[in-house]
């Protein structure tokens, strides 16, 4: 597989921010760093954020966070400025200061900037596990937190947990006979002409590549005949991983959609793309914070 260069680089894939995961394992240091007046947390609720500005995170001294939450140390900024994640549960009473709101990362992950894109995706990835992972999933104990809020330790068994990751291929299709023809499909959970990429998740023991041609055969009925990495992104709803693909039909007039999952499914010609993605006409597209946008954009631009 051929990786996409940086540049090119999925919204919400980049490395905005230094992990720095080789301090995790410090003794005390979220205490530290909470005590820190210089330390900047991102608080996440559910999974939205403040923002300071609509297209800018609000981050907030340690001082600031209301009681509670659950804390982790999330990296290092440019300037080695430590930041941290405080995450609240949608239950919890959102008395907090947001200058400009608070927005959603579907919404308005595509407009941040890399930094505070990654912080994002970062923290809530993070946070939904922190929130309701308290438990452990093999003897029912509550857990001890570790490595700065990245692991859990049982008291009881011993066993180590780590937030869970969901591996999803996401996948538009070309077609072989015109180069100008993209398949998309409608979701049944869907309003009327919205369209996106084929995805679903990998199997127990199924490689990526094999889910890629199951899920496009059971939702579209295409045949594909070439399955080409176009990158990936994390999607926190609620702990995907989104590996995304541009594959190739075998047969045009096979696509036919599943009739569940699928309602739809439509040839769309570059101009038709090039309309969708103006926001000209009736058909909706995928969001700019979604790696499918960028795989069906990528495709209309002739970059893949
Ligand atoms: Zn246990």
């Amino acid at each position: 597989m051929t990786a996409p260069e940086s540049s090119r680089l999925a919204p919400l894939a980049g490395a905005g921010i230094d992990r720095a995961a080789d301090e995790r394992a410090e003794p005390g240091l979220l205490d530290h760093i909470r005590a820190d007046p210089a330390a900047r947390v991102l608080v996440v609720v559910g999974d939205t954020a403040p923002l300071s500005a609509p297209d800018t995170l609000h981050w907030v001294a340690p001082s600031a966070v209301p009681d509670g939450g659950e804390w982790a140390f999330l990296g290092r900024g440019p300037d080695g400025v430590a930041l941290l994640l405080a995450a609240f549960s949608e239950a919890d009473d959102r008395a907090f200061d947001a200058p400009a709101g608070w927005g959603s990362l579907r919404v308005i992950g595509g407009g941040l900037g890399e930094h505070d894109a990654t912080a994002f995706v970062t923290a809530l990835s993070l946070g939904r596990w922190l929130v309701d992972g308290r438990f452990c999933p093999a003897c029912g104990s509550l857990l001890m937190l570790a490595d700065a809020g990245w692991s859990r330790r049982c008291p009881a068994c011993g066993r180590q947990h780590f937030p869970r990751t969901d591996p999803a291929v996401i996948v538009a299709i070309r077609s072989a006979r015109d180069p100008d023809l993209l398949l998309l499909g409608s979701n049944a959970m869907w309003g009327a002409n919205r369209f996106s990429c084929f995805a679903g998740f990998a199997e127990a023991g199924e490689s990526l590549e094999a889910t890629v041609r199951r899920e496009i055969w059971e939702e579209s009925g295409i045949r594909v005949a070439s399955v080409q990495y176009r990158g990936s992104q994390a999607w926190p709803y609620p702990r995907s991983l989104m590996v995304g693909f541009l594959a190739t039909a075998v047969d045009d007039e096979a696509a036919r959609p599943d009739g569940e999952e699928i309602v739809a499914v439509r040839w769309f010609t570059r101009a038709e793309i090039g309309a969708a993605l103006a926001g000209d006409g009736d058909v909706v597209l995928p969001g700019r914070a979604s790696i499918a946008h960028r795989l069906i954009s990528d495709w209309h631009a002739g970059a893949a």
